[in-house]
């Protein structure tokens, strides 16, 4: 693939000091040796199920007064999530009232972009903005994850599914004052994204956050661990990467947020290969 100068001009200002090739053949090269240039492991394979070898999310989350005291507050999630359609899922998320932030959000956050998209975009939760707008990722951060998007040649609206993300969050509700999603929310509002995940059937999806990873991938681990290597969630390869607010926060990070971006490409273009 090779860079348009917008695109490397949008790298410039994510921060990323990335090397460019002199020609397009040093470019293939440069993206057929993932393994040698980030040390990537393939850590399970695409089909594996989806658990193996992962604790319950519940064993991994600390527990604590607050969780007791909202799991008192769930409620009822719709029954048959599992075979929605697109208009039904939006409805039930739309209306859900399964656990106490229902009572404090504006609108709930669905998702968005093309249902077909090959990436999948995980974030962890509406902030304010996206949860006055009812879009995902359309505050500063949102920004942020735009920018690193169309630098490698994606976007969020109309074309091919090959060049489109769909964007979801973990949580579909926003947490009062920004609060830490509590582990029940997170297991309450799963089977809205796992289906999400069954009906846009991705190639590929970038976990952004602490909090989504925890949900995905239901390990404590830190973001620094995890990252670098392809994961799988319901059977899609996952790769883990820093949330577009840290990286606003520590900018020096986002050379690392690249080579996750890169490691991502690299997935989707070994699939293309098989
Ligand atoms: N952060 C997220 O994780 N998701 C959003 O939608 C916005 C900010």
């Amino acid at each position: 693939m090779s860079w348009t100068a917008e695109q490397r001009l949008m790298l410039r200002e994510m921060g990323v000091p990335v090397f460019w090739p002199e020609t397009q053949e040093a470019a293939s090269g440069y993206m057929q040796a993932p393994a040698q240039l980030y040390g990537a492991a393939v850590e399970s394979p695409p089909s594996a199920p989806r658990s193996a070898g992962l604790r319950p999310l519940a064993d991994v989350l600390p527990s604590s007064a607050t969780r007791q005291a909202q799991e008192a507050e769930l409620g009822q999630r719709p029954s048959g999530i599992d075979t929605m359609d697109w208009p039904a899922l939006r409805a039930a998320v739309s209306g859900c009232e399964a656990c106490g932030l229902c009572k404090s959000r504006t609108q709930s956050v669905f998702g968005t972009g093309h249902t077909q998209a090959h990436w999948m975009i995980v974030g962890e939760a509406p902030g304010e903005q996206e949860d006055k707008q009812g879009e995902p990722f359309v505050g500063k951060s949102g920004q942020l994850l735009d920018r690193m998007l169309h630098a490698v040649g994606l976007g969020r609206q109309d074309g091919p599914p090959e060049q489109q993300v769909f964007i979801a969050n973990a949580l579909k509700c926003r947490p009062p004052a920004n609060r830490n999603p509590l582990p029940q929310e997170m297991a309450q509002c799963e089977p809205y994204l796992l289906r999400q995940v069954a009906l846009v059937q991705p190639k590929l999806i970038l976990a952004m956050g602490r909090f989504a990873v925890q949900s995905l991938l239901q390990s404590s681990e830190p973001i620094g661990k995890l990252r670098g290597r392809v994961h799988a969630y319901a059977g899609v390869p996952l790769i883990v990467t820093y949330h577009p607010a840290y990286l606003l926060r520590s900018p020096a990070d986002k050379a690392m947020a690249w080579a996750d971006l890169c490691l991502a490409r690299e997935v989707l273009a070994a699939q293309a290969l098989a």
